[in-house]
């Protein structure tokens, strides 16, 4: 059984200035050791840094204690006690929370790779970097999916296959690395521009870098539709989406099937119907459709809910969100897609700020 203690910082009269100059850099909170493996909150003080990343991350470093030190730092005399009452609390409000952060792991799909490596600043190898799906303790959540070749592509069983290629290589003599891609447009966590639909529209240049970025950008919300359907008009009318939201992103069966994580094309995904499309159209105020799996539309009938989405050139479509474990409700929406002139479609970074 573990309770819920307040977060150090709530114990102290005024909250620890992270940005404080005394700490040397703002991913530096503590200097308190780890010495134990397992959970046992014996804590040494050593004058040794530990980073923001490797506290939030202990569940992926438990074994591998002490993680990521980094530099060891003289404080002043005046300060240190009210640093070692925070730092102690801090690691205490740590590892009492740590079964809960292991039990619900935010996102799963990424535990292997979650990791916080050894290291002191002076001999030892690099620490292993960070791979993080969310932020600033939960507040920000990145809703893209990172790409591999192992990602699923439009109608193919072989994924996305080998999209980098290391063309320039110092470790073959260069004097920089410098990779090149080749990448559909439309791969992965991505945009739909008007003319990816509409050929005049294509030709008169209706692009990605004509998309409005009020409407990438700004409060939207996230809501679970029914599993058993694609989205009809009647799944529409029944999400009960209020006049005035302008964003929605639809979490579907796509998430619960994992399907973003399989190589192989899904044809048996679900989306928007034509009927469904023009619902939205005709009795909301959506501007931006978020949608998780490669398509807004369902895969028997693909292009009429384009046409309909994209016809009035008011409505952006993102597609191939990550949206496991997020909770729904509201949240910032900031997205913001390349400057890629003539492309009718481009990768896009999401995250959503709670
Ligand atoms: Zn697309």
């Amino acid at each position: 059984m573990w309770f819920p203690i307040p977060a150090p910082w709530e114990l102290l009269p005024t909250r620890p200035n992270f940005r404080d100059p005394l700490l040397l850099d703002h991913n530096t909170l503590a200097f308190f050791q780890f010495t134990s493996s397992q959970f046992t909150p014996q804590l040494k003080l050593k004058g040794i840094f530990v980073t923001k990343e490797c506290i939030s991350n202990l569940m992926a470093c438990r074994n591998q204690f002490p993680c990521s030190l980094t530099q060891s730092v003289i404080h002043p005399a005046s300060t240190m006690a009210r640093f070692q009452l925070f730092f102690v609390l801090f690691a205490l409000h740590s590892l009492l929370h740590l079964p809960s952060l292991t039990a619900t792991g935010a996102h799963p799909a990424y535990d292997d790779q979650l990791s916080c490596s050894a290291s002191s600043a002076s001999s030892d190898p690099l620490p292993t970097p960070l791979r993080r799906e969310e932020f600033d303790g939960g507040r920000i959540i990145d809703i893209t999916h990172f790409y591999r070749p192992d990602m699923p592509s439009w109608e193919s069983t072989e994924g996305l296959g080998q999209f980098l290629r290391l063309a320039e290589s110092m470790a073959n003599g260069s004097k920089a690395n410098g990779s090149e891609m080749k990448l559909g447009a439309h791969s992965g966590t991505h945009v739909d521009a008007p003319g990816h639909v509409f050929q005049h529209y294509f030709e008169a240049g209706f692009d990605v870098d004509t998309l409005d970025l009020a409407v990438l950008n700004g409060p939207a919300l996230l809501v679970d539709v029914p599993r058993d359907s694609n989205i009809t008009a009647e799944v529409m009318k029944g999400l009960n989406i209020p006049r005035g939201v302008r964003r929605v992103l639809f979490r579907t069966l796509n998430t619960d099937r994992k399907l973003m994580w399989k190589k192989e094309f899904d044809t048996s995904y679900v989306g928007f119907t034509r009927d469904g499309a023009q619902w939205l159209v005709d009795n909301t105020d959506i501007k931006l459709v978020g949608i998780d799996y490669l398509s807004v539309a369902a895969f028997d009938d693909p292009i009429p809910p384009h046409l309909v989405f994209l016809e009035g050139r008011e409505i952006i479509l993102v597609e191939g969100l990550k949206l496991e474990n997020v909770k729904t409700g509201i949240y910032s929406l900031h997205c913001l897609p390349l400057r890629l002139r003539g492309a009718e479609g481009c990768p896009i970074r999401c995250i959503l700020i709670d």
